[in-house]
């Protein structure tokens, strides 16, 4: 994974951890050309597309604007034109036009022009007449029902889908704007989704169902937001995740999972390694409050492996991780049930305690 194209993501990558974003941005890159917010509805099954384009500016990029009409009684954004008589409604016509032959001031139908051989000929003076000889009147329809002739036939639209006449005064003009995942975005979008996708799947293969963009409230009361909140087995684990995120943007993360992980164990992934002296001795601390777990690996390929052997290797108690980090044990520091925005239940220790 290239840090320079995962960086042309945003700032942070918390929205990509949304199933709705993600199930947008990968019609995106699926689709051979740009795709309207009303196609990638009925392909995602997100209905807040534009809230999740939005959020996607600089990786989804506006590929142009097209005009176009609905009719919002059948639905109909395509239509058919019917022409009919406007005295007995027939649609058996004949469009004709009246011509004038300059060379001889001859007026009539064209039809009265064409010889049998299919060559024009003025019917009045017999001679060839051609397309700059002939001088165009106007045009009339003529009924094949009632044998009437008249300038204009009456209009009316059928929905191409719906098969309904459709009156003018229910059409609606309508504004498409399509979209189109960036050239340069389109490399990390696939990547970052499918380490996601990955990373859902070794929660799943161990038994977890995932809540996307989890929210916790930390010890220090701050409502924090956490990729995945992960629940099996009667116990909840949270899941974050920073690829090639700079030093302020993994020291707040890992600051997040020390103040989460007085409620829930937490387990921070990063990729690449960190090579800030101070951050790494930051995170060092975390070897002692083991219910903050930060793993970093050189290649964020790696951690769909390294979260499997976390959630294998489960975590201590919630007394002993808070023990161990020195918090105040008991209900006195804020623990009451219901504080995490899915709810709080006590953790038990997964595998061996
Ligand atoms: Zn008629
Ligand atoms: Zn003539």
């Amino acid at each position: 994974m290239d840090c320079a194209e995962v960086q042309r993501l945003g700032e942070s990558l918390a929205p990509y951890c949304d199933p709705g974003i993600r199930a947008v941005l990968a019609e995106l890159l699926k689709a051979k050309s740009p795709l309207t917010a009303r196609q990638i509805a009925e392909r995602s099954g997100v209905g807040a597309v534009e809230e999740a384009l939005s959020r996607l500016s600089g990786v989804v990029r506006v590929a142009g604007t097209s005009y176009g009409t609905v009719a919002r009684s059948t639905g109909d954004t395509r239509f058919y034109v019917k022409l009919s008589c406007p005295f007995c409604g027939s649609q058996d016509l004949e469009r004709e036009e009246l011509v004038e032959h300059t060379g001889c001031g001859y007026v009539g139908r064209l039809s009265d022009f064409r010889a049998k051989d299919g060559s024009l000929r003025c019917p009045r003076c017999g001679s060839p007449v051609d397309g700059p000889s002939l001088r165009s009147i106007g045009f009339w329809y003529e009924c094949n029902g009632c044998r009437q002739t008249f300038p204009r036939p009456n209009i009316s639209l059928i929905g191409a889908d719906s098969g309904s006449e459709v009156s003018p005064e229910q059409l609606e003009p309508v504004k498409e704007v399509s979209y189109a995942l960036s050239e340069e975005a389109a490399p990390a979008v696939r990547e970052l989704l499918g380490l996601l996708g990955r990373l859902e799947g070794v929660a799943s293969s161990r038994g977890y169902a995932v809540s996307w963009r989890f929210r916790l409230t930390g010890k220090s009361g701050v409502l924090h937001e956490f990729c995945m909140g992960l629940d099996g087995g009667g116990s909840r684990v949270l899941v974050d995740l920073v690829i090639c995120g700079d030093p302020p943007r993994v020291l707040r993360s890992v600051t997040k999972a020390f103040d989460a992980s007085a409620e829930l164990p937490v387990i921070l992934l990063i990729a690449p390694e960190v090579e800030d002296a101070a951050l790494r001795v930051l995170m060092s601390a975390a070897i002692t409050g083991l219910r903050a777990r930060i793993i970093t690996s050189g290649d964020p390929s790696d951690l769909p492996a390294l979260l499997e052997r976390a959630l294998a290797d489960g975590f201590p108690s919630p007394s002993a991780g808070r023990e161990a980090q020195g918090h105040q044990a008991g209900p006195s520091r804020g623990r009451a049930p219901g504080r995490g925005e899915l709810g709080y239940k006590p953790p038990p220790a997964i595998g061996a305690a």
